[in-house]
């Protein structure tokens, strides 16, 4: 099913988020800490004529990691050499890409948790003492080569900071996690998106889009364009709260930023009345792939605390019994004022 809140796991951008992609720190908006650090290493490592020490971002999908990674190339004066870890199945794809770069290029890796162990050790000496270790032939006649490479950074990305081997994480000298947005940020990215898109949309409904974006831009924006479709077939020229909010109805967002499928997932926790349910029977249960509950569906419900998760499985918290008028003990309906006379 597809989802218009989903955001998707790896980089295939499509055209409109490469010229919506902030080009430089102004326009990022947010990640204040994370913006406010890399400013300070930049300038260090540009004062030192040295390349910048290797970065790596956790973080769900579509929080920005990728336009991190672009406005350091774009601050580093630096070329960006983007690849997914899927992208690098055998050891020679790596050889090529690293040999291939040149001094004080940024070489982006998104999903980098994805590395087979095989290709990770070629990248240890790679970000260690820029050198590749080519072994030539098998056996007791197998021959290393080193190849000295140019003084590089390498920007991993991962959604999943625990699998993410620690020989490699301990191998870069900074690392960063993106939080989620708030409803004031996001309304900002889009006002400013809707500026650039033509088609301003007013103060209210920037929040509006915002409160159900997910905490995410990448969604925040993909709103923005359908609401921008169904502000120009209605002949707006701005878009406004009544249209916003007509158009999220109709794309089965509500109030929260949750679709049909958050609501199966908190209901099906609900009913299993207390009991942790495992990511493998969730999975099953929504027809759903592992890897999307947990990278996409399932952080920004932790983080807004609907649900938790213990080392037996997930369980709903009162605030989703709350949501669905249950008692914690789901043992049915709330009594309403009604009720109580
Ligand atoms: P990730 O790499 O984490 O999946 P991206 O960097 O591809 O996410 O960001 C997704 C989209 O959201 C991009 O089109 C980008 O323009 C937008 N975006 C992300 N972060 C910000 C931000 N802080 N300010 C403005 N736009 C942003």
């Amino acid at each position: 099913m597809e989802r218009i809140v989903e955001v998707e796991k790896l980089n295939l951008e499509s055209d409109y988020e490469v010229s919506l992609r902030p080009g430089n720190w102004d326009e990022y908006i947010g990640q204040e800490k994370i913006k406010k650090n890399l400013q300070v290493f930049i300038k260090a490592a540009q004062k030192r004529n040295e390349a910048l020490d290797h970065v790596l971002f956790f973080g769900p999908p579509g929080l920005g990691k990728t336009t991190l990674a672009n406005i350091i190339a774009n601050q580093m004066h630096a070329n960006i050499k983007t690849t997914a870890a899927p992208m690098i199945e055998k050891s020679g794809d790596l050889a090529a890409i690293l040999t291939n770069l040149e001094e004080g290029d940024i070489l982006f890796i998104d999903e980098i948790h994805r590395l087979s162990p095989a290709i990770e050790e070629i990248l240890y000496p790679a970000m260690e003492d820029y050198r590749l270790d080519i072994i030539i032939g098998s056996g007791p006649a197998a021959q290393t080569i080193k190849l000295d490479l140019p003084r590089f950074t390498l920007i991993g990305a991962t959604t999943r900071a625990g699998m993410i081997s620690s020989p490699l994480r301990d191998r870069f000298g900074m690392h960063f996690r993106l939080q989620f947005y708030t409803t004031e940020e996001l309304a900002q990215i889009v006002h400013k998106a809707s500026v650039k898109l033509g088609c301003r949309a007013q103060k209210d409904a920037c929040i509006e889009t915002a409160r159900r974006s997910r905490g995410t831009p990448r969604i925040a924006l993909r709103l923005l364009k359908r609401i921008r479709d169904y502000a120009e077939v209605a002949d707006e020229e701005e878009i406004m709260l009544a249209r916003t909010k007509y158009a999220l109805d109709e794309l089965g967002v509500d109030e929260r930023g949750f679709d049909e499928m958050d609501m199966r997932f908190l209901e099906l926790l609900i009913q299993a009345k207390g009991r942790p349910m495992g990511l493998g029977t969730i999975a099953a249960t929504l027809s759903e792939d592992e890897g999307t509950i947990e990278d996409v569906i399932e952080p920004y419900l932790i983080a807004n605390g609907f649900i938790e998760k213990t080392a037996r499985g997930r369980i709903a918290t009162p605030k989703t019994y709350e949501l669905f008028r249950l008692s914690p003990a789901g043992l049915g309906e709330k009594p309403t004022l009604f009720d109580q006379e």
